[in-house]
């Protein structure tokens, strides 16, 4: 589903991503970890169209992010053409930006109607069912300041699950959460998981990881360090800086 081939990206002289290699499968959970500045964001905003490769080959459902290919060379592509493609990746951030003037309902049905020119009656149908889906049927007519930070990430999943998208990506959607209302986040994601949603989910949350992840990867500077099955990279990892890492946030 989503294919890296040493991807490069700069911002400026200064090099974030330095060669990322790694292949994530369609209908598979794939987490991704390591330190503040390693890269993480930046590689999940290169897949989203939100940068711009520097370098290398990246790939979303056998289709070139931000580039078309003819004739053995690059072209990038429009922005009509971006937003096109945008339409089919969810991203989920740590701050939840739903739209406050607007009810939970309101944010869910917002994409689908503005930009799929969709009719209401469609749109509030399957808001109501996305909204039912992530626990939140009762909350339908709130606005976002009468939500509590896990329920309003919870509409914001709903929101990116809107557009019917094939890859969701999740940028530590539960680290800006009081401890106690992670859980609830934590077990919409697992639900997603189990419906077979293809997901990339940058996480401190080592038990999700493992419960729920197919794949770890650990990055550090913009570098793939190490990857496996989350258990073994968990319990067992290789190298220095994945131990050192680990030993931090366990
Ligand atoms: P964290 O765990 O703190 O979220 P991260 O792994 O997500 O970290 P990134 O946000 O991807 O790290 O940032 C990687 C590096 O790229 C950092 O050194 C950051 O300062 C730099 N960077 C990110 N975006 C930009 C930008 N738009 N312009 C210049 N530098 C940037
Ligand atoms: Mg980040």
């Amino acid at each position: 589903m989503v294919k890296a081939e040493n991807v490069h990206k700069s911002f400026g002289h200064v090099e974030v991503l330095k060669g990322i290699d790694l292949e994530v499968a369609p209908r598979e959970v794939f987490c991704l970890i390591g330190p503040s500045g390693s890269g993480k964001s930046t590689f999940l905003r290169c897949i989203n169209h939100l940068e711009q490769i520097s370098g290398g080959r990246l790939s979303v459902d056998g289709e070139l992010v931000g580039y078309r290919e003819k004739g053995g060379k690059l072209y990038e592509l429009k922005d009509s053409e971006v937003a096109l493609k945008r339409r089919d990746i969810g991203m989920v951030f740590q701050r939840f930006n739903l739209f406050p003037h607007m009810t939970a309902l309101e944010n869910v049905m917002e994409a689908p109607v503005q930009v799929k020119r969709e009719s209401k009656a469609v749109a509030r149908e399957r808001a109501r069912k996305l909204l039912d889906r992530v626990g939140l049927a009762d909350k339908a007519g709130n606005y976002p300041s009468q939500l509590s930070g896990g329920q309003q990430q919870r509409v914001a999943i709903a929101r990116a699950l809107a557009m019917e998208p094939k890859l969701m990506l999740f940028d530590e959607p539960t680290s800006a959460l009081d401890p106690e209302l992670v859980g609830d986040v934590l077990d919409v994601m697992r639900g997603l998981a189990e419906d077979g949603m293809t997901m990339i989910v940058v996480t401190h949350e080592m038990g999700f990881a493992r419960e729920v992840g197919d794949s770890l990867v650990f990055m550090d500077e913009g570098v793939v360090v190490e990857s496996g099955n989350p258990r073994d990279v968990l319990t067992n990892p290789q190298h220095d800086r994945t131990k050192s890492f680990l030993s931090k946030v366990l």
